[in-house]
């Protein structure tokens, strides 16, 4: 028997719609590529996202079309996540920090048929244009006087093309399942993978971003979204904000430590999502002006993720800011949010350090995600903190293959994703990420998380960044090879180190050697680059004695088996 409710699509429209009705005043502040503050509010961003659903129509652009962007965090942006999508074209985000080649191939593969990008990227496109083969317009995000001076073809202004459009539209409906926009992975190795999100999944995913038990985004809420518009859909928060009608604080290219302060300080930020680099670029700029007391700000809740949150990032952020440090783990094929690091009621009355303990796993499911932990032949491993397997995910907004069909079948025979991610998971659901499978260093039999390793090291006061890689040993296979950049103005002592990490981490985890490198190599998406790390310390001789697991070092810790 069907139930005799209204069967009325889950559509992106829906949500710029409600933002605009039931809050039309409430302010999107976004930071230009050129360095103004423009304030604009909710009801103007739909009359500038109706815009944008016209221009489609002049340019052609019909349901299921892909438009690219290579854009900021701009308000600009945000009238292209909803203008586009909203009329059942596809909106492509494409990672500026992608290798140009990345960028060509992506384009193409994708078959964008616009192509719209911010003053920044003109040298960037002119020089692609020519391999691009399926663009038929080129827009820049700019006004008349920002045009840059490019040989492009059929290059327009968004003030010509967007500005004197009708904001009058009546948004089509559609099925909820169609596609709305596109993400490539980075593609550590080999070509970029499309991600393909649909209206239903994003919808979906934003409602999940509003509890209490996640990122509790609300129309009291003024978010900064630093996490960019083009990786993941900025964590899907510009959805979640416009289906609560929360202040949006958009960064534009400003990074630095002194600009996203400066904005988060002025615009009384309460929320804001950052990957750890950012939140260290932050840290930095507060260790040069000791004056400023960052209570100031009014920080409510510092969301990270991308990768592991640190213990003396945790620390700084409730420290500096009075904040709640708040991890959450996921990725581009999981929309992206699969678990997120709540504590639980139980855990009000634990001591501080035990509270920190359970904030440094990367968090619980939330509704709508399925996980698992696999051993190498697929069968399922026990939640008891210890057992380490590979992390398989299922729900309505994790995907179900790569667009076009890359790369084969993606499920496992129950339908669940295969992250690639190797975690532990313990008897309260919480999801402790040992490392990506790759990533792991795998030494006599057994499993070494660099991550930990990682985490452990950057808890060294002289430490600002560290990579762990295995590198190959005659007798363990692997063994762990630490690479640390010095803060600025520390100089770092290699035995003094291994001492400290003696006392956190099992002898045989200790590092064989430390290399203190002046900047580590990373990924479009902020992330450490270990594949190049790896090719580069190949043949790298480790002067170290080396405590293996049969050497006598004391028990392992908790959790470092292999999967059975
Ligand atoms: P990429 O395109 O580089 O894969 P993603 O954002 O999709 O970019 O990367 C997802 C990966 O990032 C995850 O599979 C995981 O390895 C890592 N990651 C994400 N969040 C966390 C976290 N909180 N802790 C540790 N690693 C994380």
């Amino acid at each position: 028997m069907d139930g005799l409710m209204q069967d009325r699509p889950l559509l992106i429209s829906s949500l710029i719609e409600h933002a605009a009705t039931f809050h039309a005043d409430t302010e999107i502040v976004s930071r230009l590529p050129e360095g103004q503050t423009r304030r604009s509010t909710w009801s103007e961003l739909r009359d500038h996202a109706k815009q944008v659903a016209n221009a489609m129509a002049e340019l052609g652009v019909t349901a299921g079309d892909r438009v690219g962007t290579l854009a900021w965090n701009s308000d600009r942006h945000l009238a292209m996540y909803y203008g586009v999508s909203g009329v059942g074209a596809v909106l492509h985000t494409i990672n500026p920090r992608l290798f140009p080649e990345q960028i060509g191939y992506i384009v193409n593969h994708a078959e964008d048929r616009a192509l719209f990008f911010d003053t920044t990227f003109a040298p960037l496109v002119e020089r692609l244009a020519p391999q691009l083969d399926t663009v038929e317009s080129f827009v820049v995000m700019t006004d008349r006087a920002g045009m840059p001076e490019i040989d492009v073809p059929n290059l327009l202004c968004w003030d010509d093309l967007v500005g004197v459009q009708s904001t009058q539209l009546a948004w089509p409906e559609f099925d909820e399942r169609s596609a709305s926009s596109l993400c490539y992975t980075s593609g550590t190795t080999g070509n970029p993978k499309g991600v393909l999100y649909a209206h239903r999944s994003t919808v979906l995913h934003a409602l999940m971003e509003l509890s209490r038990d996640t990122f509790d985004i609300h129309s009291g809420s003024t978010l900064l979204m630093v996490v960019p518009m083009f990786h993941a859909n900025a964590w899907g928060t510009p959805y979640a904000a416009a289906m609560t009608g929360a202040k949006l604080v958009l960064p534009g290219p400003h990074l630095d430590g002194e600009s996203v302060y400066d904005l988060m300080r002025r615009e009384r930020v309460t929320f804001a999502a950052c990957v750890p680099t950012v939140w260290t670029m932050l840290f930095a700029y507060l260790d040069e002006h000791p004056e400023i007391d960052a209570h100031e700000v009014g920080l409510q809740l510092a969301g990270v993720g991308g990768a592991a949150l640190s213990q003396s990032m945790l620390e700084r952020l409730e420290r500096d800011f009075g904040a709640t440090a708040l991890q959450g783990w996921g990725m581009t094929e999981t929309s992206p949010i699969g678990v997120i690091g709540r504590l639980l009621p139980k855990h009000a009355g634990l001591p501080r350090e035990e509270q920190t303990a359970v904030k440094l796993k990367q968090g619980r499911g939330v509704w709508g995600v399925d996980l698992k932990i696999v051993d190498e032949d697929g069968r399922v491993l026990p939640w008891d903190g210890k057992a380490f397997g590979h992390l398989h995910v299922r729900g309505p907004w994790i995907a179900s293959g790569y667009f076009k069909g890359e790369g084969g079948d993606q499920l496992d025979s129950e339908g669940f994703f295969p992250t690639g991610d190797v975690a532990t998971i313990d008897a309260d659901g919480y999801v402790h990420l040992v490392d990506r499978a790759k990533d792991v260093i795998k030494s006599g039999g057994e499993w070494i998380s660099s991550i930990d390793l990682e985490n452990a090291a950057m808890a060294h006061p002289t430490v600002g960044e560290a990579a762990v890689i295995g590198v190959p040993h005659p007798k363990w296979d692997e063994r762990p090879l630490l690479l640390v950049v010095p803060r600025p103005g520390q100089r770092i002592d290699r035995e003094e180190l291994l001492a400290d990490l003696a006392g956190t981490v099992a002898k045989w985890w200790l590092p064989d050697d430390v290399v203190v490198v002046d900047e580590l190599p990373h990924t479009a998406t902020g992330k450490l680059l270990k594949t190049a790390l790896r090719d580069q310390y190949r043949d790298h001789t480790l002067p170290r004695i080396t405590a293996g697991p049969d050497s006598g070092a004391p028990s392992r810790p908790a959790g470092s088996g292999p999967p059975a």
